[in-house]
């Protein structure tokens, strides 16, 4: 999952992608581009390596636009070099093309369209969607717009894409199908990226394209939003939450150190206006009119991934613990490809930082269809989990940049606390006396990890005893057992470059990460 950035409107392009790309860079790439459009002329620059490389690269040039797009790439189809990277063009050079994901039934279209006399520069999967398009276009004798329609109907895979036509050069056409696609809405300009992160210090109205859904943006109509079947649908307004502030690194050396020192802060987010000592009651709005179907549930089942999985077992203990519910915790990736047991009176939550984990995504659609009750606990407001369950809890932790999360692992924790203690105390499951004394120290806890954090002189020093060990053996029992999963996790994110459930390429993404 790599990078997408867009801009039409009345100012220079250029800038405002390449801000928004190294915005976009925490997510991990190999190389990056822009295109530009100028009137008729349509620029490309674009390279292997990091943005910084593509502006050495650009340096001196003319970068003239006020309608452009830009591209961090993740190499899936061809290695990372100068020719892969996007945006991909047309034969004839009038089209480009920037694409998150996987075009998985390339090769077909790609034998075909040679037939047909197209020539294919780069081994990547995007370009044969470029080349689908112009073809349509010629031979249909279609708009952008509709090419880009029709060219979506034959294709299987994940992307969200955006197309630009310098025989139309006032107009970006974009589409999604498991891949985000965040469109900001600014004073005569639009943006367009894979998450909010590059759009929050232009405009915080933004619009959540759907799977299924394209964007039409055109410097004299405006934003039009349609789905594939060519149906018009009515955008719907968000406003971010998010603070551009979040998203600086804030004086530490790395994301993950302050996101690390975040987590007093983070914690106690989490929890407020949902713990109230003086009442003695644990209150979350979002899960309201569905506290009665918690309350009665014969089974619960957590699904996430990584983290969030780990997050998920300290869940089922929770709930067992508290609220006397049988649990089960299903790593998403696996319960979407099997024929799980889903019944309509269980209870799924689902689980993710971002909201857009697509194993998730794909497991809550499974569940739903069978009739299950889903709740999201997600970070990120107005995300695809957000959007696709019945009820939810947000868990408020604030942007986390690190891929190795610190921050939203303990924001979800809490907010699973307090999931389980108001059912446990509707339910009454959990004694009186004993629900106050968990309220009590669940609400000092943003205190103690303060403490926790004013130890860093002893962490850095045990750390830098540890810092170059090859293995290390994580013990835990209890509430303590996935808590020691985790951080074996951190510990294989950071240090040993594991090869096996993670691919290679994002660790290196991370070590870079961290080393920044
Ligand atoms: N599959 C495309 C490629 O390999 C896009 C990868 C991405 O998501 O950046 O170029």
């Amino acid at each position: 999952m790599c990078g997408i950035v867009a801009y039409l409107g009345d100012k220079d392009a250029y800038p405002i992608l390449i801000n928004g790309l190294k915005r976009l860079e925490y997510r991990g790439y190999d190389s990056a581009g822009v295109a530009l459009l100028n009137g008729g002329d349509l620029t490309i620059f674009k390279c292997q390596g990091k943005v910084s490389d593509l502006e050495a690269h650009v340096n001196g040039r003319s970068t003239k636009g006020s309608v452009g797009m830009g591209h961090t790439r993740w190499a899936t189809h061809g290695p990372p070099n100068d020719v892969n990277a996007h945006p991909h063009q047309s034969t004839s050079g009038d089209l480009a093309l920037i694409h998150n994901g996987i075009i998985e039934n390339y090769a077909p279209i790609k034998a075909e369209l040679s037939q047909r006399g197209h020539t294919f520069r780069s081994e990547t999967d995007t370009e044969v969607l470029v080349h689908l398009i112009d073809d349509i276009q010629r031979t249909e004798g279609v708009d952008l717009p509709e090419a880009v329609r029709l060219a979506l109907e034959s294709v299987v895979g994940a992307y969200a894409i955006v197309v630009m036509d310098r025989k139309s050069p006032d107009l970006l056409v974009a589409a999604r199908k498991s891949s985000p696609l965040v469109i900001g809405i600014g004073e005569n300009e639009h943006f367009l990226a894979s998450d909010a992160t590059p759009i929050v210090e232009h405009t915080k109205n933004v619009v959540y394209l759907e799977d299924g859904e394209m964007a039409v943006i055109d410097r004299h109509s405006g934003l039009k939003i349609r789905n594939v079947k060519n149906q018009d649908k009515t955008p719907f307004i968000h406003e971010l939450e998010m603070h551009l502030e979040a998203l600086e690194k804030g004086g530490y050396d790395h994301f993950m150190l302050k996101e690390i020192h975040e987590q007093p802060r983070s914690v106690r987010d989490s929890m407020r206006g949902r713990l109230n000592l003086a009442k003695g009651e644990v209150m979350l709005g979002g899960v309201k009119d569905y506290e009665q179907k918690l309350v009665n549930a014969k089974r619960i089942l957590i699904l996430g991934c990584g983290t969030s999985w780990h997050a998920g077992l300290v869940g089922e203990y929770l709930f067992e613990d508290l609220a006397r519910i049988p649990v089960e915790v299903e790593y998403a990736s696996e319960f979407r490809y099997r024929n799980p047991i889903v019944n309509e009176d269980d209870i799924v939550i689902a689980i993710s930082q971002s909201g857009e984990t697509a194993d998730t995504l794909a497991a809550i659609e499974l569940a739903k269809g069978r009739g299950a009750t889903i709740i999201g606990i997600c970070n990120v407001v107005g995300s695809s989990i957000a959007r696709v369950t019945h009820a939810g809890s947000y868990t408020h932790a604030g942007p986390e940049i690190g891929v190795a999360s610190t921050k939203a692992f303990t924001a979800q924790v809490t907010v699973l606390t307090l999931m389980a203690l108001m059912i446990g105390q509707k339910k009454g499951t959990i004694g009186g006396s004993n629900f106050h004394r968990l309220l009590n120290e669940l609400e000092a806890i943003p205190d103690k990890v303060q403490k926790v954090l004013q130890t860093e002189a002893q962490i850095r020093y045990i750390a830098d005893i540890y810092k170059d060990a090859t293995n290390a053996l994580y013990l835990g029992r209890g509430y303590s057992f996935p808590v020691a999963l985790e951080g074996a996790l951190k510990l294989k994110e950071i240090r040993l470059h594991p090869c096996g459930r993670i691919p290679r390429r994002r660790d290196e993404a991370w070590s870079y990460r961290l080393d920044r």
